[in-house]
């Protein structure tokens, strides 16, 4: 029996961090992801970017580097309280605004103020948003089942538990909730004390990294949505993968990959 139950490089668990307004303590945060290699997105409004110079938009995407730049709208509007057509500007402003500094395609958001309902998620669609991320916290490790309203695990106050209680489950034959998503703004950590409490989070779960795939909201994404698109021969034999990145599956227990754009014949 063929299960879609590992991730990147086989692995089976998942951790991701988002933070929110793009504070200027986003930089110390991201050193201490860098040094202990974990990944965050990270979700921005541009419109403080809006009198920058070149250079100065060139050292924003330096901060950036290795992390996703994500959408928090042009001015951290209330999108359920705004015209639609104001929302779909605040959002394809925002959109264009940090392409240009990240020279990549941004298709994340997260909501602001963690406000929305069932017309800001189909404007979203409409404006090419593939998740977004809500406030809502869960407190439990499942994968989304509708990216535009991504709830995560739990707000950075609570990692330390919801961490604990990951690592422990990560044992267990029957766990099946892979993916520990924690969020906050890094402008909350107001103390040295506020900062050794993340880092701990962090290297807990950086030592756990042989079982752990750390990575960006984007790419958990984008490989859940390619293993979905997986082509399984009704017979189990075969597994081609149409997409672009290699995927890896579980048949009879054993763990298996499928290079991008390959058939595996089993
Ligand atoms: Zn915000």
């Amino acid at each position: 029996m063929i299960s879609f139950n590992r991730y990147k490089d086989g692995k089976k668990f998942i951790v991701t961090f988002s933070y929110d307004d793009g504070a200027v303590e986003d930089k110390r945060l991201i050193d201490l992801f860098n040094r202990y290699g974990v990944k965050g997105s990270f979700h921005l409004n541009s419109k403080k970017y809006k009198n920058l110079s070149g250079e100065q938009l060139s050292e924003i995407k330096k901060i950036y580097e290795g992390h996703e730049i994500s959408c928090h709208t042009y001015n951290h509007c209330w999108p359920t309280r705004v015209p639609k057509t104001t929302l779909v500007n605040e959002v394809i402003d925002d959109r264009r605004k940090l392409e240009d500094i990240a020279e990549y395609t941004v298709c994340g958001m997260s909501y602001p103020f963690g406000d929305y309902n069932e017309e800001v998620i189909s404007a979203l669609n409409e404006c090419g948003i593939l998740y977004s991320r809500t406030t809502k916290n869960t407190k439990k490790f499942s994968l989304p089942e509708n990216f535009l309203e991504w709830h995560p695990t739990t707000h950075h106050d609570g990692a330390m538990e919801c961490a604990k209680r990951f690592i422990e489950k990560m044992s267990s034959k029957y766990n099946n909730d892979p993916l520990l998503y924690i969020w906050g703004h890094s402008f909350e950590f107001k103390t040295e004390e506020k900062w050794q409490f993340i880092e701990d989070v962090i290297k807990l779960l950086s030592e756990n990294k042989e079982d752990i795939w750390f990575a960006t909201n984007m790419e958990i994404y984008d490989y859940i949505t390619a293993l979905k698109n997986l082509r399984v021969a009704a017979n189990e034999k075969s597994v081609y993968n149409p997409s672009a990145i290699p995927l890896w599956i579980e048949k009879d227990g054993e763990v298996f990959e499928i290079p991008a754009g390959k058939t595996v014949n089993f």
